[in-house]
Formats: C-alpha cells, structure tokens, sequence
C-alpha cells in the first residue's frame, strides 16, 4: 500500500508541472481516436500526422485502441534526464481471481521536442514508450501475475529472472534492471518500426584518420540501435532467447517479422608496432547470417569499460565491406615528421568488447563479450552465464472485473542520455632527425 502511494504522489507531481507550464499549440486526433497533443511550436500540422504514420508503423494489434494521448512538450521534464514517459493504470481484479487489465486511455508523453526535426528523431523513444503500452497491455491480459506476484510472472521466467538476479520490479538496480523496462526493449527489437531502429555512422580511428575526420567531436547517444539494442546489454539480446519470442507472439497474438541471425565471432587479428610505443590493433569478425544464408545488414563494433558502465562504439561495417575495425593509433608519415593520432580506447579503461550485428529486419544479435589484454596482444571471451531456453505456458486470465481497485502508475525514463562523447584522439608528433 505504501508503494502504491508513492507512486501515485509521482504521478501527481508529474502531471502538474506538465500543465502548469504548457500551453497546446496544434492537435491532432488520428482516425483511431487518438490525441496527439502538441505543446513545442516545432511540432504542427503534417508533422502531427508524422507522429502518427510512425506510431502505427510499429507493429501493434488490439492494443492499440487503449493508448488515447500522445502529448509533445517541448522541454525537458523535472530532472531532465527523461525523453519519454508512459502513463497507464491498471484495473485489479479482486483479490482471490488475480485478473488485471489495462484501462483505456493510457498516454505516452515525449519531451525535448523544440530540439528534434523529424520522427527520426523521436522514433526510438516512441517505440519503446510503445513497447511499454504492448507489453503491459498482454501480460495484464494474460500474465497476470506479473502485477500482483512478479516473481511468478511468466515473463520473470522468459527472460531468466533467476539467472539475472539483478532483475528487479523497480529501478532499485537501476532503470536497466526494470523487467518493465526489459520489456519494453523486447517489444523495439521484436515489433519495433524501420526508423526505430536507425543506424548512426561510426568510423574507427584508421576511417577517421583517412577521411579527414580526426577534427571532428562525435557523440553517440544510447538511441542508436546498431550501438544499443536494448538498454541492458548485460542481459540476452531478445532474440538471443527464443522464448522471448515466442512468449511475445503467444500473449499478443502479434507476429514478429524477426528472424534468428547466427552469433558472430571477434577475434584479435594482429597487431601493429608504428614506433614510439604506438600500436595499431586489428579485430575481425565472422559473418552473422540467418537461417536461410543471408548475411546481417551491419556490424557494429563496441567497447565497454571494464564494469560495463560505459562504453563506446568503435566502427560501423556494412555487409559489403570487411569484417574488421581498428583499435589504437595511426601514424601520418612526412620527410619531416611522424605525427601519430590515437583513439585512446586501450589505456583509457575500454578494454571489453562485444560485435553486435542487426539483420534486415532490425534484428539483432551480440558476439559474446571479450576481454582485451593490450599488453600480451590477446583477448579471452567471457563464457555466457545463461543457457536455458525453456519455453513458460502461458498463463490463462480468468475474467473476473466485477470488483476492481484502480492503481496508476508512471513508467519513468532516465535511459535515454548521451552517453559517449568520443573525442579522445591524441596527437604526438616525434621529429625526424
Ligand atoms: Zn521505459
């Protein structure tokens, strides 16, 4: 009970400093009743009907007629850190039957919309503040125990709660730890739109150096899909558990496009003496393909700090160039001098890496992750710790909602931040005797 008002005081607190502040500058109300509201002078007329095109270009089913309000603030909200929230309630069945649904009316509010041009721009967010309306939606249908027992929870067992025991039913582990969350990450890469999960160009120091980029601040936010999949890259990527899918498909109903893409492999290729103490790494990858032989879309190579904290991406492939992305330094050879220009990746902490590849339907799939020891030249993976795929019935609600308590809750996004600003190139310039 205690839980529940706190909640509710969030959600109070939220909703007036929203109103208090916003005036609504256009409206629209798409053909299936529902009400996007905008408050940022940037968003108006066709790009009303933009957010709509879309929202409904994420695969949705019956769901879709509960979710009433879409509002558009043009700021950010309380701390700042929140590109997205959802707001829904769920009505509670009496006690002993354990039924729950959705009310209807739930809304998705998007923030920092003066700063955003196009959906492109918000078609991340949308779809996981989506993710959340889908999800929360069936397992209130048919996973009920997720609201009133969620260790009980078909999902909790779907997505190897035991084995993570840092999953929670709140963010006490972090937003990332959120089942909810998790979810709602499941919901992008399974049923997520084409612009959703959009790839940002990343180009790995040796790129850099020939294309003349080496001037040039690049930030990466954890919206790239091709960088981040899902929020939680500790956890299995959602096709990476077949039940994962397989759970969605049974509750919703809702068919993902999404195919199985085989795991890549990294390996250490070699390394580079360039003089001064500067080396280049060379890493290369297998080939990630589906069932059917076809080749993912991308690559995208990543490196994480040694508590997987931080992490920041080194190089995007194409399926048509080479495998391999570099890590270290280059060297600029004149008559005069020899001027070096480092990434400052090994030393500087990042010494973890993983491959993530995204096939044609945005599907994505993670190598393991590996340990680098720049010092003896070599990299160690680290072993999975899951292997369970064990498929959970699904659980058949019981209609019963002649006495329900309303409970409404607020889903808070602290994930969506800029996470890497990757400026780290050093220049040292040795003299040519
Ligand atoms: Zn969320």
């Amino acid at each position: 009970m205690k839980k529940i008002l706190i909640i509710l005081i969030v959600l109070f607190s939220l909703s007036s400093s929203a109103s208090a502040e916003n005036v609504i500058t256009d409206q629209y109300v798409t053909e299936e009743g529902i009400q996007i509201n905008s408050y940022s002078t940037n968003w108006q007329g066709q790009k009303l009907k933009d957010i709509h095109d879309e929202l409904i270009s994420n695969t949705h089913g019956e769901e879709l007629s509960s979710l009433k309000t879409i509002n558009l603030y043009p700021g950010a909200n309380g701390d700042g850190k929140e590109e997205g929230m959802y707001h829904f309630s769920i009505r509670k069945a009496n006690l002993f039957s354990g039924g729950t649904k959705l009310q209807d009316g739930s809304t998705i509010d998007l923030y920092n919309m003066d700063s955003k041009k196009s959906v492109d721009e918000i078609a991340r967010v949308l779809a996981h503040e989506y993710g959340h309306h889908f999800t929360i939606y069936y397992m209130a249908k048919h996973d009920s125990k997720y609201f009133t027992d969620w260790k009980e929870s078909g999902y909790y067992q779907t997505r190897l709660g035991k084995e993570f025991p840092l999953i929670a039913e709140d963010e006490s582990n972090g937003h990332q730890w959120n089942l909810a969350e998790i979810a709602a990450e499941d919901y992008v890469q399974l049923y997520g739109s084409p612009k959703s999960k959009g790839a940002v160009e990343v180009y790995d120091i040796l790129e850099r150096f020939q294309k003349g980029l080496l001037d040039n601040k690049l930030e990466y936010s954890s919206l790239s899909y091709n960088i981040t999949p899902q929020e939680n890259m500790e956890i299995p990527l959602a096709l990476e558990i077949p039940a994962v899918r397989d759970y969605w498909e049974k509750l919703s109903e809702v068919s993902s496009d999404a195919r199985a893409y085989s795991k890549p492999e990294l390996e250490f290729d070699s390394a580079t003496k360039l003089g001064d103490g500067y080396s280049q790494y060379l890493f290369k990858w297998s080939d990630s393909r589906d069932a059917s032989g076809v080749e993912a879309s991308y690559y995208t190579l990543v490196a994480y700090s040694s508590d997987l904290k931080n992490y920041t991406p080194i190089k995007l492939v194409g399926a048509d160039e080479e495998n391999e992305a570099v890590i270290g330094s280059v060297v600029q050879n004149t008559s005069r001098s020899r001027r070096y220009y480092s990434d400052g990746i090994p030393g500087g902490g990042y010494n973890k890496l993983k491959l993530i590849a995204v096939g044609k339907n945005g599907e994505a799939v993670a190598s393991s992750l590996y340990e680098v020891n720049y010092e003896n030249n070599s990299m160690t993976e680290f072993k999975s710790n899951y292997a369970s795929d064990s498929i959970p019935a699904v659980e058949n609600l019981t209609k019963d909602e002649s006495i329900f308590t309303r409970v409404s809750y607020v889903v808070s996004e602290i994930f969506y931040i800029i996470y890497s600003i990757y400026e780290m190139i050093f220049l040292h310039i040795s003299i040519n005797q």
